[in-house]
């Protein structure tokens, strides 16, 4: 008999994707979210139609800070395994609204916790992230790295983890900290999407510090498998995993192959580095390659050339629609 899998913040980016993966391989989704107002609402409906056109896919509109709305969903669809991708993301923007971040990032985890000792689920995942580390001297973070966040995004989901651990028990818990994750549908604040669509529209891209500082960008499609990976890998207790790439890249390269990609020339301005961003990340991934089998496989050469691809298709969409 196929499982049950909750998804939450599944309309988002990360979450559209891994519900298409998991009803390609015959689970039955429940996909949860609220269209947070953090971007706008019909890019995450949008998500949702692709991602529920996949296979046997339910959806309900409901907020994780909500537990009433939670416990009557969990009773209504027993879950074999919860994945909980649903927060306010952004590093930025958390300086401006932190209370906000920590009302859905820490609360929103405990009550997904809860729910799951409550209804009795085995096993959850939980989306954490590399702003967990904060500046780290060491060439590339291993999990065993201290945690100093430098933003209350960074803070929230250090709560978040350390709430997985406290529950972790008869239940498996999992904090899988994703690094710069990009592909189609990537979220509109991030840099490749922010950066692409101001090329194509022939506005300057500003470059915080002096080009020199780099992310471990991870495409989508391996980010996806990591975590299907770890919903099916058998390991009691409490773990935790990077899933990067662990070879970064600097932002000007970046700027060059999106260039290359949309075949239009960036107009570059620079800006002084912003708070609570590091000069670079660079993930340990020596850890979920032991213990789930993770191989990432698609470098940035190839991953933004795909992102680029997508994009001016979904232009072209767009523009045929209207
Ligand atoms: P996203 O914003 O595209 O997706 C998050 C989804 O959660 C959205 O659809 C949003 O509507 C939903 N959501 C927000 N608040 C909610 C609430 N209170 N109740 C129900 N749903 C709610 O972001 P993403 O890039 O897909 O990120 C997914 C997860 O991965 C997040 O937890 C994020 O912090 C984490 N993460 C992402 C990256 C990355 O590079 N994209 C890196 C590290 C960690």
């Amino acid at each position: 008999m196929s499982k049950t899998a909750l998804v939450t913040g599944a309309a988002g980016f990360i979450g559209s994707h891994l519900v298409e993966r998991l009803a390609q391989r015959g689970y039955r989704v429940l996909a949860v979210d609220n269209f947070d107002s953090y971007y706008p609402r019909a890019m995450k409906e949008a998500n949702l139609r692709s991602a529920m056109a996949s296979g046997s896919v339910a959806f309900a509109e409901v907020d994780v800070r909500d537990y009433t709305r939670l416990r009557a969903l969990f009773q209504k669809t027993p879950a074999d395994v919860v994945v909980h991708l649903a927060a306010r993301p952004g590093v930025r923007p958390s300086f401006e609204t932190p209370h906000v971040y920590m009302d859905i990032n820490v609360r929103g985890t405990l009550n997904m916790l809860m729910a799951c000792r409550e209804f009795n689920v085995p096993k959850m995942l939980f989306a954490s992230s590399s702003s967990v580390y904060g500046s780290v001297e060491a060439p590339a973070y291993e999990e065993r790295t201290p945690c100093r966040p430098l933003s209350p995004y960074g803070a929230s989901k250090v709560a978040g983890e350390a709430l997985c651990s406290a529950a972790a028990g008869e239940m498996s818990v999992m904090a899988l900290r994703f690094f710069t994750v990009y592909g189609p549908r990537q979220r509109p604040d991030m840099a490749i999407a922010n950066f692409s669509k101001r090329i194509t529209a022939g506005e300057p891209v500003t470059l915080y510090g002096d080009g020199s500082s780099s992310r471990d960008y991870t495409y989508i499609s391996d980010t996806i498998t990591g975590i299907v990976s770890a919903l099916e890998a058998d390991l009691p207790g409490y773990n935790v995993f990077n899933l990067g790439r662990g070879m970064p890249l600097h932002l000007r390269d970046l700027v060059r192959l999106i260039e290359l990609g949309l075949d239009v020339p960036a107009d570059v301005r620079f800006e002084p580095d912003q708070p609570g961003d590091p000069q670079t990340t660079c993930a340990d991934i020596t850890r979920a390659r032991t213990m789930l089998g993770y191989k990432p496989t698609v470098a940035p050469q190839e991953g933004v050339i795909r992102y680029t691809e997508w994009l001016q298709e979904s232009q072209r969409e767009f523009a045929a629609s209207r």
